[in-house]
This record gives structure tokens, sequence and C-alpha cells, in this order.
């Protein structure tokens, strides 16, 4: 829909209007709730907080005077409390097979990272964005790299659904799958993200049906019984090892969280439903958890839950220890799988070459508590937007 902005140059209320400063209440943390609270607290009726959801989020404009069906009146009190402030976008990484990663500036010169995957099918117009959660993340597994940048903070709903909007406005609609698994630990930031999932299911807004809305998970267990509780978007847990041993020492949170109440937390996530089931993340390293005995294991772990288990060939990154696992070790060990039943695919690395697949994303985090240096020269230079 074109969206003629009307200049807002004479406030008829009265009020000046407001300089946009990083203090100002940003629309794009609110909800439809809070839109509607927001009008009500202006004096207006609650719809016209549907229309200023609407506006924000389905037609992403950020001018107040484009929200034509809004008074003039209710405009310019918007305009003196609050702002449309979208994330900044700093960076923008091509890849030759149409995956593309943004760097995007929070407020405070915190940095994340989001991958758009478009899906490689002729005809089809789908495509998966994949969304961060924090700067950083506090996790440690071993095989991460954006653990080797430390942690800094949780993102605001407006940070992650901020994404989002950036990822509709450059796609010209919104994306068709949201995965959240960029940068941190979803479950670790419980209220903003299950705040940013509604919006992104809303239909005023980006209408991302729940099977395809998936929020991935290292496995906080009580985040995982809450999170059912609030929504029914899909689950990813990233496991990657079948016993405790083992994947205590690659996802360190299982000494807190072990398998033993991992599992049935994530069965009680699917419930009766038959059409649910748990996604398991699981990548493929050479020699340490890609044996035929890891096979073995991993199907007997997942006797009785309904699964679907995703390998990941593992990408490498600067200063990681690990290696791949070869194709055919790859191929035998889905082939054990799938002869026992469960359902299981192999991702195909996209976006490599820009640092942008899996655990490459690395953002710029003002470490708190930074572990490990990453290469200076690593990733090659990036599209400069300034020129
Ligand atoms: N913290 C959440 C969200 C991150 S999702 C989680 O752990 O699920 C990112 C996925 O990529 C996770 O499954 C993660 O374990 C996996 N991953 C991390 N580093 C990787 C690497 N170097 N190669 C392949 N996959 C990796």
């Amino acid at each position: 829909m074109a969206v003629v902005s009307v200049p807002l140059t004479l406030p008829p209320t009265g009020l000046a209007p407001a300089v946009a400063s990083p203090a100002c209440l940003n629309l794009l943390d609110l909800d439809l709730k809070g839109c509607e609270q927001l009008v009500m607290e202006l004096g207006h009726k609650p719809f016209h907080g549907r229309n200023l959801f609407k506006w924000v989020h389905k037609h992403g404009v950020t001018d107040f005077g484009a929200m034509t069906d809004l008074s003039l009146k209710l405009r310019y009190q918007l305009q003196a409390v609050a702002e449309i402030r979208p994330l900044h976008l700093v960076e923008d990484w091509p890849s030759a097979d149409g995956t593309r990663k943004w760097v995007l500036e929070l407020a405070d010169g915190q940095r994340v990272e989001t991958v758009y995957i478009p899906v490689l099918i002729p005809q089809e117009r789908r495509h998966t964005l994949c969304v961060s959660s924090q700067v950083g993340c506090a996790l440690d597994c071993a095989f991460c790299a954006t653990a080797r940048q430390g942690f800094n903070r949780n993102l605001t709903p407006g940070e992650i659904v901020g994404q989002v909007w950036h990822a509709s406005r450059w796609l010209g609609e919104a994306p068709s799958n949201i995965v959240m698994m960029g940068m941190g630990e979803p479950l670790a930031n419980f209220d903003n993200l299950v705040k940013a999932l509604a919006i992104m299911q809303d239909d005023l807004a980006y209408m991302v049906a729940k099977q395809r809305l998936t929020v991935s998970t290292s496995g906080i267990v009580p985040n995982i019984y809450r999170l059912a509780e609030v929504s029914d978007v899909s689950l990813a847990v990233s496991l990657h090892a079948p016993n405790d041993p083992l994947r205590d020492e690659l996802v360190p949170i299982n000494r807190k969280y072990p398998l033993e109440v991992l599992i049935p937390a994530c069965r009680a996530y699917i419930g009766d439903n038959l059409r649910r089931r748990v996604t398991w993340e699981y990548v493929m390293l050479d020699g340490v958890n890609d044996s035929p005995t890891h096979a073995k294991q991993l199907i007997r772990l997942l006797e009785g839950t309904r699964s679907k288990v995703n390998l990941i060939p593992f990408n490498p990154f600067p200063g990681s220890d690990f290696r791949t696992s070869s194709l055919e070790r790859i191929e035998a060990f889905r082939d054990r799988l799938i002869r026992s039943g469960i359902f299981t695919t192999t991702r195909k690395t996209r976006g490599d070459e820009i640092a942008a697949a899996c655990g490459q994303l690395v953002g710029r985090v003002r470490d708190r508590a930074r572990r490990a240096p990453i290469a200076t020269l690593w990733p090659p230079p990036a599209v400069d937007l300034a020129q």
C-alpha cells in the first residue's frame, strides 16, 4: 500500500513535537495491548491503538504524519511522547546463495546480527529469518562463535521485533518463517521474548503462523514449562549429545538441567497434540558425537518423543578446535536414525562465506565477559553502506 506522508508542522494541540531520543518510548516495544493502552491514556478510544499498531508493524511507517486514519490531535500527542525507532543497518552482507546477513546497531551502540535465508525452490516465495535475542550469549557452548564474544545484555522486545521490522521493509512482506536461532539464548530473555513472539504472530502485525515460528533453546528447563503456558510456537532444542557426560562438555547448561529433566520438559511442551514434535538440533563434530554408538544412544534417548532431528554440519570459526564430520559420517548417522523411524534432515550450510551460518554470528558485543579473541581479519570486509 502506498503511504502518503503528511508533514506535521503546526501542532493544533499546542504540543511541541518530541525530539527523538533514546529515552523516548519506542512504539516497537509495544504489543497490541500496549498500543491500545497508550492511546487510551492519551484520551482516545482503544481501537485507534489497533490502527497505530498496524501502522508501526504492517505498514512500517516511522513518521506519525503518515498515519492518516488517526486524528491529527492523536498524532501530535503521540509525537510528543513516542517515536518509532528502528534498528540502524550498519552492514549488509549479501551471499552468493541469496542468504544475507545484516548487522544492526542498537541505540547504545551494541550490534546484533540477523540472517535472511531464502528458500531455494523456484516459484516459491518463502524465506526464513534468523533472529537474535541477546547481545552475545552467556551460555558458553564449546562449539559456538557467539559464546566467545561473552554476554552483554538482553534485547528489548522492540529490538527483537526490530529485526523482523527491518526484514519486512527490505522484503516488502513479512518473513514466512522466523527462527529464534541468532545470537543469544531466547529463553534466558523470557519476558521480552514472549512479548516479541506475540507481536510476530499478531494478525495486525507480521502474522507468522505458530508452526513457522520456532524458538531454539539450549535447554533452560523451567522456561520451557513457562513457555508452554503462554505460547504455542514451535520448539527446537540444541541437543548435540546423546548422553550427559558429553553434553556437559558441549552444552554446559546441561550440568544444571541434565537430559533426565530436559527430555520430559520437551515432551510436556508438545503435549498430546499429535501434530506437534520437538526439533532436535545436533551439530556434527568429527570424532566427538558422530559415531554409531552416539546414534544408538540418541535413538534410545528420543524413544517415545515425537521428534525431528536436524543434523547441522559444524561451521568452523577462527580459534575453534572442532572439525565437521565427513559427509559419509553424517549420512551414516542420518541413515541410522531414519532406519529407526526418526524423521531426520541434514541442514544445508547457508551463508558460511559471509559468516552467517549457525554459530558464526558475533555482532559487536561491548564485552562484559569476553572469553577469547576472534581474529580481527575475519570475517572479510562487508559492503560499506556509506559508499
Ligand atoms: N541459544 C539457542 C539459540 C541459538 S540457535 C540455542 O542454543 O538453541 C543456534 C544453533 O546453531 C544452535 O543449535 C547452536 O547449537 C548451533 N550452533 C552453534 N555453533 C555452531 C557451529 N559452529 N556450527 C553449527 N551449528 C552451531
